[in-house]
């Protein structure tokens, strides 16, 4: 089902093209705009909220879930990484080197030293607050 070998790196290269190709085959550029693509990858973002939802705060590695549950939780990753290759492909953005500068600028906006300060508050930007307690993942991402 897969052309990848075991232990092959997937790039976002490849993904990109795979999605270029997918559309490609079955007339779906016409479809793929920037708009449509947005508004499909909010969707997928919706579909894997849906896998969390009610289950209240789960730890990390999931322990306890079965594995279709994992499996599921892998295709809706998978479609919310696809569709936003895709959006990034069509806009014309080089999603890797963007990603890469976002990490760098957050890097200059949170030195070490100063996370180092905040330890009694911050331990992962991703999901805890501030001292101010303001939920810091906007600014984070932001
Ligand atoms: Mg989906």
């Amino acid at each position: 089902m897969t052309e990848f070998s075991e232990g092959e790196s997937v790039t976002l290269d490849r993904l990109k093209e795979k999605m270029a190709e997918f559309a490609r085959e079955r007339n779906w550029d016409q479809f793929h705009s920037p708009r449509n693509l947005l508004l499909a990858l909010v969707g997928e973002v919706g579909e894997l909220s849906e896998i969390f939802q009610w289950k209240g705060e789960v730890p990390k590695g999931l322990p306890g879930w079965k594995e279709d549950e994992k499996l599921h939780l892998g295709e809706e990753l998978s479609d919310v990484l696809l569709y936003l290759v895709r959006l990034s492909d069509i806009c014309g953005v080089d999603l890797g080197k963007a990603a890469l500068r976002k990490v760098e600028l957050n890097a200059i906006k949170y030195p070490v030293s100063q996370k180092q300060n905040q330890t009694n508050s911050i331990t992962d930007p991703n999901t805890t607050t501030t001292s101010h307690g303001n939920n810091n993942t906007e600014e984070f991402t932001g």
